[in-house]
């Protein structure tokens, strides 16, 4: 009663098929064939995705409850290097004996087919900004390094150019602190 030979993500629910209340735990470990995700944050082409399911016999169909665990990768958004991120997600899905209007999953031949309930519970748990660490700094806009310390610390060797933008910002704010002064146009 392993996986299916040719898809890691069908599983036999043969021993637990129309016998309620009996339950069965399976782990299984898929290499992706493709690449999961499409924005900055993906779960790479040959990554293993494990997942730890529960099924359970009942009366219409196997309740299937999954623990998933992988690895994202992504670049920070601050300072671009390369992030490692950890995925730790979980569904719960009933498939039916047979197919209703209700439930969108059922049991074929005695197998479920994890792969589309895996597949989106770990890619809509990618994070869309992904941080190397939350306190990322990022880069120094004149070295192009990442910030090991606040620039502020750095405000005596700070460009003239930088000073005159500085001045620009605090004008701004001293105008958006005077709302009536911008509506007499
Ligand atoms: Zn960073």
């Amino acid at each position: 009663m392993k996986n299916h030979p040719t898809d890691p993500f069908v599983v036999s629910v043969f021993d637990v098929s129309h016998r309620i209340g009996d339950e069965r735990e399976v782990h299984l470990d898929a290499t992706l064939a493709e690449r999961w995700g499409e924005g900055v944050a993906y779960v790479d082409k040959g990554q293993v995705v494990s997942v730890d399911l529960r099924l359970e016999g009942l009366h219409d169909g196997i309740l299937v409850s999954a623990d998933i665990d992988t690895t994202a990768i992504a670049e920070c958004v601050r300072c671009l290097e390369p992030v490692d991120v950890p995925v730790q997600v979980e569904f719960q899905e009933l498939f039916a004996y047979s197919p209703t209007e209700e439930l969108e999953f059922s049991v074929h031949d005695n197998h479920v087919n994890c792969e589309q309930l895996v597949r989106d519970a770990v890619v809509l748990s990618l994070p869309f900004q992904p941080l190397c660490d939350d306190d990322c700094l990022g880069l120094d806009p004149e070295t192009g390094q990442k910030l090991t310390e606040p620039r502020e610390q750095n405000a005596s060797t700070i460009d003239p150019r930088w000073a005159a933008l500085e001045a620009l910002t605090s004008t701004d704010k001293t105008t958006a602190n005077k709302p009536a002064a911008k509506k007499r146009t």
